[in-house]
């Protein structure tokens, strides 16, 4: 077996965990052979991490050792980067979100036709065991037929960084993390959108979003809500799944948690509760002989890891599980939820 030869472009948080953890599962398959980043002290930061460094672009780029870059770079840098590694005879695998809009995303395919080289996105949270379950739960109808899933992540602080808060850069968090959460729900839907609607948060006064919220509903009836936040000091479950015979709630990436299932739906009535000031049947929790508690169901991939995925397409000519036309798909959305927020600051005005 021969490893794929790569360089990394962009040393900062994501360039060095694919250097020092990503490519390291997949020894035999990922051959990391230097690694390129614009700041002195970031190529430092990889020599001490034992990696070859080069001064500039073109020196890793003329370099016929490496036949693959992967790049890692702030998201306004991918297109061009991109583009000049199939340019210059390297297939590419390129960080999330892959561009800023879809005709930058095209330019990138039209170049990787031209030049025949593979090119291929890191979309990677489709490996989530989370989402592994959630996936479990629907495709398996342990709780019925899935018709609402809601899928969350909140942190209370901010928008990392520095050029995540920038428009010109690609920043916000609808690209951010905005892009694993749709590549999720799409790839997990696997239907048309019928409709939408969005909402940014803005409350940190930056020039970009630090959260939004989604509402989504699929022609096969399937409706979603998508939400991500950064001033959230209190959270909501990572998931929330409601099935037609039960419900599911994975609270966190621990992975804790739980499946409630109908058993009888001829069980008694549960008796009316107190709720606050008043009393309630509706509200009251179902009577015991109503329901079961199930544990998760393990999360199991059925799909190769993915950089052994990258190292088939690339050396075996194997099918990517990340689509071009699924990344597509994906920037495509979220060019339309820009586009309705946009409009509605029109009417607004
Ligand atoms: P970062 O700011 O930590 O690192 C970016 C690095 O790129 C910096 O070291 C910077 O000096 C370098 N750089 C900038 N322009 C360059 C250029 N033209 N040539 C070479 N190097 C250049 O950012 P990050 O958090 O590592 O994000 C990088 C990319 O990875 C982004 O696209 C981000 O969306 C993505 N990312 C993906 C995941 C994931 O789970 N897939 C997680 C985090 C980040």
């Amino acid at each position: 077996m021969t490893a794929v030869n790569f360089a990394i472009v962009g040393y900062g948080g994501m360039g060095s965990y694919h250097a020092t953890s990503l490519m390291v599962t997949e020894k035999e398959k990922i051959n990391l052979v230097g690694v390129y980043d614009i700041l002195e002290s970031r190529r430092e930061v990889a020599q001490t991490n034992g990696f070859k460094t080069y001064e500039t672009l073109e020196e890793l780029l003329e370099d016929e050792n490496v036949e693959a870059v992967l790049v890692a770079t702030p998201n306004d840098t991918h297109k061009e980067l991109a583009i000049q590694a199939m340019q210059a005879g390297k297939n590419v695998l390129c960080e999330k979100p892959v561009a800023l809009n879809v005709a930058e995303f095209d330019d990138i395919l039209a170049v990787a036709k031209e030049t025949g080289k593979i090119f291929m996105v890191h979309q990677n949270r489709r490996w989530d065991p989370d989402f592994l379950i959630v996936r479990n739960l629907y495709k398996e109808k342990t709780i019925g037929d899935i018709f609402q899933i809601e899928s969350r992540v909140q942190g209370a602080n901010g928008i990392p960084g520095d050029w995540r808060h920038l428009k010109k850069h690609g920043g916000g968090m609808l690209l951010d993390w905005g892009v694993h959460l749709l590549d999720q729900l799409l790839f997990l839907v696997e239907s048309p959108i019928q409709s939408m609607h969005v909402d940014f948060s803005t409350v940190l006064g930056d020039e970009v979003d630090d959260g939004f919220i989604t509402f989504i509903t699929f022609e096969n009836g399937v409706k979603a809500i998508v939400e991500v936040g950064t001033t959230n000091y209190v959270k909501l479950p990572r998931w929330y799944i409601k099935g037609i015979n039960g419900s599911a709630r994975i609270d966190d990436w621990d992975l804790s948690g739980k499946i409630v299932r109908a058993t009888n739906t001829n069980a008694q009535t549960p008796a009316p509760i107190q709720a606050g000031v008043g009393l309630t049947k509706t509200m009251a929790p179902p009577s015991e002989d109503a329901t079961e508690e199930l544990t998760f169901p393990e999360p199991v991939c059925d799909y190769e890891p993915f950089y052994a995925n990258v190292y088939e397409v690339m050396h075996h000519g194997a099918t990517p599980i990340v689509k071009n036309k699924e990344v597509r798909q994906v920037l495509s959305l979220i060019e339309d939820m820009f586009a309705l927020i946009k409009e509605k600051e029109l009417t607004q005005v």
